[in-house]
């Protein structure tokens, strides 16, 4: 058979399976992979069960069971006085991830360009390749991780389509403040340029800081998709629950691609997620139940030789090794899994260049004891 070129030539396996893999190849601790491996509340398996006893096992309504998006439009008005309609703005898919992929689906055409910040999340390069999109990538400050929007807006042209942003950010854990939605307002505003906010951190911040979702600023609002995740919020990662806001004309193209890809999204979760929601504890309680694991795991690593850089959102936190090894990062990763039972990311794997500015990222979602016996293995590294 003739073989056809590959549409995305260039790209391997992700980071994710190859760490994870290598993690329990090894018995390692797995600090490399962002999910939590402690249990997710009883009382949403509960809603589950009793969701699919109850018969909630056929297809619910293509853009999402509909108490549900009602949920969803209240805690959008709860959280960040945006009035949003459950019927024409809000669509529910199988994962944060995957409303990403069909936003840029549905708005790119071949050679239009996407700004994407870097280090960025490893699926949207290939999101926007896969569509015939060009990224044109901004790196972010080092090691702040700040944006510097001069060079956003150098990077600008007649093509520029979409930017994609990250708040709170993985993997630096890095957050948008309101004089950054300020700026790209004032960037865009006259343009064509669409905006795609990844917001599945929406609900995991620190030291006070209150989540900048892009649905706080009308203007922006008028042409962004603003992406969440349900797996990061309610320590479910495998359920692969998410949504995606839009304003009406963004969400009508949105859904000519999301009816034929996936049609709807898992019932009986859904079912659940719209009684769940009425418990506000369960998202307001994560700042404090999340900056609780970072301290803790900082004030256990305190002896180790890493240099920690800020976290102020997600549940990843970055180290600096370059004082003590000169290897670069993929081989700093795979010796930390293989010869001290840690597995990590290697941050060069979120710039298309392979930047190593020797940092890996931690994952500090985790229980109390793996992130101990985490610790004690890396103390012992010199
Ligand atoms: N964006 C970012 C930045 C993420 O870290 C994740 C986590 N996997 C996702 C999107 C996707 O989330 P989901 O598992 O709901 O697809
Ligand atoms: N978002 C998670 C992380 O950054 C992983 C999700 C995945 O494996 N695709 O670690």
């Amino acid at each position: 058979m003739n073989a056809f070129p590959s549409k995305l030539p260039h790209v391997g396996t992700t980071i994710f399976t190859v760490m994870s893999s290598l993690a329990l190849e090894h018995n390692a601790i797995n600090l490399s992979q962002g999910f939590p491996d402690f249990p997710m509340d009883p009382d949403l398996i509960g809603l589950v069960s009793k969701a699919m006893s109850a018969g909630a096992n056929q297809y619910t309504h293509m853009n999402g069971y509909i108490p549900l998006r009602g949920q969803i439009a209240s805690k959008i008005e709860r959280l960040y006085g945006a009035s949003v309609d459950p019927e024409t703005n809000i669509t529910v898919t199988p994962g944060g991830t995957y409303a990403l992929y069909t936003a840029l689906t549905c708005v790119l055409h071949p050679g239009d360009e996407v700004i994407v910040l870097e280090p960025a999340y490893d699926s949207y390069i290939p999101s926007i390749e896969v569509n015939g999109g060009i990224a044109v990538t901004v790196p972010l400050q080092f090691p702040s991780y700040s944006i510097d929007w001069e060079r956003v807006r150098a990077a600008v042209t007649t093509k520029t389509r979409m930017l994609i942003l990250n708040t709170p950010h993985n993997p630096t854990g890095s957050v948008w403040k309101a004089s950054d939605f300020l700026e790209l307002q004032d960037m865009v505003r006259g343009t064509r340029i669409l905006i795609l906010s990844d917001e599945v951190y929406e609900h995991i911040t620190f030291d006070g800081y209150q989540h900048q979702s892009i649905l706080r600023y009308p203007e922006l609002r008028e042409r962004a998709f603003a992406c969440s995740s349900f797996g990061k919020s309610y320590h479910c990662t495998g359920w692969k629950i998410g949504y995606c806001v839009a304003p009406a004309w963004l969400t009508k193209e949105f859904r000519k691609v999301h009816q034929f890809n996936c049609f709807s999204t898992n019932t009986p979760a859904q079912v659940a997620l719209a009684t769940y929601l009425d418990n506000y504890e369960a998202y307001e309680s994560l700042p404090g139940f999340f900056q609780a694991k970072r301290d803790y795991f900082l004030e256990l690593m305190r002896d180790s030789p890493f240099a920690f850089l800020d976290s102020k959102g997600s549940y990843f936190i970055l180290a600096s090794y370059k004082h003590f090894s000169q290897e670069d990062d993929k081989e700093f990763s795979v010796r930390l899994t293989k010869d001290h039972g840690v597995a990590v990311i290697p941050v060069s794997v979120f710039y298309r260049d392979g930047k190593d500015d020797k940092v890996i990222r931690f994952c500090f979602a985790k229980a109390e004891k793996t992130l101990e016996e985490a610790a004690l293995r890396l103390r012992k590294l010199r």
